[in-house]
């Protein structure tokens, strides 16, 4: 992967990275096409990161197919599938860590303990390993991205980091590869969180501000579709991801729900004067 990036950058040419776990949907494929773009070369990682995962979540189960996966990334015109092994990634012995300390904390952070240590540290690997100028990172996981742009501030690294806006299903579902785990039933429900967003912004449009009454409404909704559990609902600061009380200027509301066993997100920035 170094020699190839290598020979790529003495060419003069510009690479992007977009950092995958694989079972590829359209998003992905949205991703790539944008970092074929902006930039001559794109190289597609696929690496299901095993220290991103709590002991009690899906690291085993988590969907995989990676003749598929190959085939589309082909199709879609991407350069480089880059396929490290878990134990090449991390050697016996291995034993350093990133956090970004802060926008680790709220949100998927509080719900999934090193998570995004699992996440700042396998992203940190992966742009030295490809030494990309710049990589695309989607804004379904949009604190993820926030942590990913501030580790790169911080450590001076030498990527620019490019937000994707989130690519849905026709019934607005977000696109994910844990969608898989839904049922025929579960699925239906599952369009519970977009328009759980789209009526806290009709709210908003409305002239509601208090963020703790929508959350009661978004949960009463949400709570309403069989086989839901709410993981949060969090009304926050899109730049620090601090809490919001009073919806007075651009807000994220971020939602993470289990729909039976798959735990799904979503967000949308509410903005309050438009
Ligand atoms: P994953 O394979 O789920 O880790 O996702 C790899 C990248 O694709 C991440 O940057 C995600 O944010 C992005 N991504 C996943 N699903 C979507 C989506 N529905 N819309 C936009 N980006 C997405």
């Amino acid at each position: 992967m170094r020699a190839w990036s290598d020979r790529v950058r003495r060419e003069g040419e510009r690479i992007a990275l977009v950092p995958t776990m694989g079972y590829f949907h359209e998003g992905h494929l949205a991703l790539m096409r944008r970092a074929k773009e902006l930039a001559d070369k794109v190289v597609v990682s696929l690496f299901v990161n095993p220290i991103q995962f709590g002991p009690q979540e899906d690291l085993a189960a988590y969907p995989r197919d990676l003749n598929r996966d190959a085939r589309l990334a082909e199709e879609t015109g991407v350069d480089v599938l880059f396929v490290p092994q878990v134990e090449e990634m991390y050697p016996p012995g291995f034993q350093t860590f990133v956090e970004v300390t802060e926008l680790s904390k709220p949100l998927c952070g509080a719900k999934r303990p090193g998570h995004f240590r699992g996440v700042a540290t396998v992203v940190l690997k992966l742009f030295n390993i490809v030494r990309p100028h710049l990589a695309v990172f989607g804004l379904k996981d949009y604190q993820q991205y926030l942590v990913i742009k501030r580790l790169v501030k911080d450590l001076n690294l030498e990527v620019e980091i490019v937000g994707h806006p989130i690519v849905r299903e026709e019934d607005g579902l977000a696109m994910s590869s844990r969608n898989t785990y839904l049922s025929p039933e579960e699925r239906r429900s599952a369009t519970c969180l977009y328009k759980a967003l789209l009526l806290a912004r009709e709210r908003v449009r409305e002239g509601v501000r208090e963020a703790p009454k929508l959350v009661e409404e978004l949960s009463r909704f949400i709570l309403s579709h069989p086989h839901t559990k709410i993981d949060y609902i969090s009304f926050v600061d899109p730049e620090d991801l601090s809490p919001v009380e009073e919806i007075s200027k651009p807000t994220l509301l971020a939602l993470a729900v289990f729909v039976g066993r798959a735990r799904l997100i979503d967000n949308m920035i509410l903005e309050p004067n438009k």
